[in-house]
């Protein structure tokens, strides 16, 4: 058994539809969601943890958390399942629809110190072919309810949805950078195969476009003061999430609830339930890998010197990150540079091999 993890995922896997795009664990509430927090603690008992904490952070995650109702929330802070440090991040996703004044008020009485808003588009053409179930109206009215409660408000974007011309798109993030938000994440439309769309057979988005679409997300918000501090995210700086922080730093974290997957010491644990246990090489591998995304820069020193374990490496890595920085994809401090982020991937097999 590792470490007391001290970063929390939980995830609530209920949705009232189907967004076409959406490939998540989710489905339909219960008649009693909120009961779903009897099922978080079965859980957490059964996998060895009657209770954690103090937690550094708290990522509650969907699915639509708000479908746990106040009633749900105040269950689960008042269960003994979980403490939180004094300092701690507590964020919880919201979807516009479900955002009212006397829930958040409530969560922010809870504790909670981020919420993340999905409003992906705001052109309620585009929205209702997302099968979203709000309107650009409502997710605006969303975001002030929010965050009079909760300052630390952000949302997300998705670039590259279909419909959506270079013109809407500026519109899209001129409209984000007037809200002066702390937080943006703006992910690049994939087509998933158990998605709706995937299903009806939906061509992706033309990759030229799309590297377009976030290489102006790219210019637009760090105009505004928002820094891109990971592939698809952007924060005024201090405000970073860090649970996703952790994440991507290669730390622990443990997963609750139908669909989360959680990574403790060797095992990583999948959203299906399905559990591998890695070599050491292949654990320190990946975490020390993920970083990349990060616009914190790779340090092969300090990388090497917490996985000792990756030494024979060094040699290897140096000259590849070399080559990045001569081709223009790693900047000095091997941080992507824009043509690095779209090819993070590559980047990422290159060091692997
Ligand atoms: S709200 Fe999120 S989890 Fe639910 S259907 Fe839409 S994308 Fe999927």
């Amino acid at each position: 058994m590792s470490a007391a993890p001290k970063h929390l995922y939980l995830h609530v896997p209920f949705c009232t539809g189907r967004c076409a795009y959406c490939a998540f664990v989710s489905g339909p509430p219960s008649a009693n969601p909120a009961d779903y927090v009897e099922t978080l603690l079965c859980e957490a008992a059964a996998r060895g943890f009657p209770s954690l904490g103090p937690l550094e952070t708290l990522y509650c995650g969907g699915g639509t958390p708000a479908l746990l109702g106040e009633h749900g929330f105040v269950r689960l802070r008042e269960s003994g399942l979980l403490s939180l440090a004094d300092d701690a991040e507590w964020t919880v996703e919201l979807h516009p629809a479900a955002v009212t004044a006397p829930l958040v008020r409530t969560l922010a009485s809870l504790g909670v110190t981020r919420l993340s808003l999905g409003v992906q588009a705001f052109d309620d053409a585009t929205l209702i072919r997302c099968n979203r179930r709000h309107t650009v109206r409502q997710a605006l009215e969303a975001i002030e309810i929010a965050r009079a409660a909760v300052p630390d408000t952000g949302i997300d974007l998705i670039a590259g949805l279909p419909g959506v011309s270079p013109d809407e798109w500026t519109r899209t993030l001129r409209r984000t950078v007037a809200l002066g938000l702390p937080h943006v994440s703006v992910y690049a439309l994939s087509i998933e195969p158990e998605s709706a769309w995937g299903r009806s057979g939906m061509a992706p988005p033309d990759p030229d476009r799309l590297c377009d679409a976030v290489a102006e997300a790219a210019d637009t918000l760090p105009a505004a003061g928002l820094r891109r501090y990971e592939t698809s995210n952007y924060a005024r700086p201090g405000l970073e999430c860090r649970h996703n922080l952790n994440t991507w730093r290669g730390g622990d974290y443990l997963g609750l609830g139908r669909g989360a997957a959680s990574r403790l010491g060797l095992l990583r644990r999948h959203g299906d339930g399905t559990e591998e246990l890695l070599s050491p090489e292949e654990d320190a591998l990946e975490r020390a890998l993920t970083r990349l995304r990060l616009a914190e820069g790779f340090d092969l020193d300090a990388t090497l010197a917490r996985f000792p374990i990756l030494a024979p490496y060094r040699g290897r890595w140096a000259s590849r990150l070399a080559d990045f920085r001569a081709h223009g994809l790693l900047a000095a401090d091997n941080a992507p540079t824009l043509r690095g982020y779209e090819v993070l991937d590559a980047m990422e097999r290159e060091l692997l091999r």
